[in-house]
C-alpha cells in the first residue's frame, strides 16, 4: 500500500549503490554459462532502501551472440525496481561499447558489465553516461 501513498515520484539517487554476493555470483555464473555468447538481464533492487540490487531478471531473448548490444529497448518493462541491466563480455573487457552507452543513457541509473574469466575481479559497474562507480557487495 506504501507505494501508492506519494503521488510525486522522488528523485532520490543513492550515493552508494550496492549488491548482495549472492546477485553479484549468480550475474558472473550467467555469464560463464552463456559463454562464448554474451547474456543479458536486469537488474532489480530491493524495495526498502531502494539502494541494494538484490536480483537479476533474465530477459527472454536477449542472447544473440557475438558481441552486439543484447538489448532491445522496446522489451524493457517499466517497472520502478528495475535499476539497470547487466551482461557479459566473453572478449574478457568489461568496458562499455558504443552502443552499450547509448542504452546506458537510455535506460536504468547503473549498469554491470562482467567478462570472462567471470571472476570476483572481472566485472565493472556505470552509470547512465558510462562513468565507473564503485558497486559495494554486501
Ligand atoms: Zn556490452
Amino acid at each position: 500500500m506504501s507505494l501508492f501513498k506519494h503521488k510525486e515520484k522522488k528523485k532520490y539517487i543513492p550515493k552508494q549503490w550496492k549488491i548482495t554476493k549472492n546477485c553479484l555470483d549468480t550475474i558472473l555464473e550467467c555469464g560463464k554459462s552463456e559463454f562464448p555468447n554474451e547474456f543479458g538481464g536486469l537488474l532489480r533492487v530491493d524495495m526498502e532502501s531502494k539502494d541494494t540490487i538484490i536480483e537479476i531478471v533474465l530477459l527472454p531473448g536477449t542472447i544473440s551472440g557475438g558481441s552486439q548490444a543484447i538489448f532491445k529497448l522496446h522489451m524493457l518493462p517499466i517497472d520502478f525496481s528495475i535499476i539497470g541491466t547487466a551482461h557479459s563480455h566473453p572478449s574478457g573487457v568489461p568496458i562499455p561499447s558504443r552502443a552499450d552507452l547509448t542504452l546506458f543513457d537510455k535506460y536504468g541509473k547503473i549498469h554491470i558489465i562482467v567478462a570472462s574469466p567471470f571472476d570476483e575481479y572481472s566485472w565493472k559497474s556505470y552509470d547512465y553516461s558510462g562513468n565507473q562507480i564503485k558497486l559495494e557487495v554486501v
